[in-house]
């Protein structure tokens, strides 16, 4: 049975003592400890914290017994050199299994383009980080396979607006069609405890994308036991 993919997108939120705090109220939402685990053996959970928290929250999830990954928001299109503040897929691959790559928000506030996130899509792979490729339409969607597409709506992140399940399905059909039967794809956009199930449960639909209620220990909780 495929495995179901949760990831928490956490944009520009939490200081360090914040994600100590939601550490400590995301265990005790989950009852889990450091030797037991109750989640489903069906989940794989990934948080994306902002890059200096990455480090934060590596030492705490890696002292429970659970199917937690570490994932980063961006990733710099260059290997390495002279790019002050950049990040890059090199240094990334000690700390995360994943990379949103290509999210809206990218696009609209620093200008990122198709060709920038290709790049991106390429440091990643190069570096085995496995890229969540953000498309809020089929145009944006490349062919590249070894990636994880995440459909996301403009009118639907961080709105309370989300889409149907059943539009989500048919994008995520839409998607396979053009890419391959094999490749992955969430749905993002406005994802609650209410509305998680809902499109998880969609036959084309590997996992969800979430945001805001993500930055809630208890509701991101509440959602992964739903599923
Ligand atoms: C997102 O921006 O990736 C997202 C899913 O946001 P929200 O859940 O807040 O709509």
């Amino acid at each position: 049975m495929e495995k179901k993919l949760i990831v928490a997108n956490w944009k520009e939120n939490k200081t360090a003592s914040q994600t100590t705090e939601w550490f400590e109220k995301f265990g005790a939402a989950l009852s889990i400890s450091r030797s037991r685990s109750k989640l489903s053996i069906n989940l794989e959970v990934v948080v994306c914290p902002s890059f200096i928290l990455i480090p934060v929250l590596n030492s705490q999830l890696s002292t429970l017994n659970s199917p937690f990954r570490l994932g980063a928001q961006d990733v710099s299109k260059f290997e390495e050199g002279q790019y002050t503040g950049e990040v890059s897929a090199k240094m990334l691959r000690d700390f995360v299994s994943y990379v949103i790559v290509g999210h809206s928000e990218r696009r609209e506030h620093f200008g990122e383009t198709d060709e920038d996130v290709n790049l991106k899509i390429e440091q990643c792979l190069k570096y085995d980080l496995t890229p969540i490729v953000c498309v809020s339409s089929l145009e944006q969607v490349s062919t590249v396979s070894d990636v994880i597409f995440a459909y996301e709506p403009l009118s639907a992140i961080g709105t309370g607006k989300p889409d149907t399940p059943e539009n989500a399905q048919d994008f995520a059909q839409e998607i396979k069609t053009e890419v391959g039967q094999n490749v992955k794809v969430l749905y993002g956009g406005s994802v609650n405890a209410k509305n998680a199930k809902s499109f998880v449960s969609q036959p084309d639909i590997s996992g969800v994308l979430v945001g805001e209620a993500s930055l809630d220990a208890e509701e991101f909780g509440k959602i992964i036991k739903t599923l």
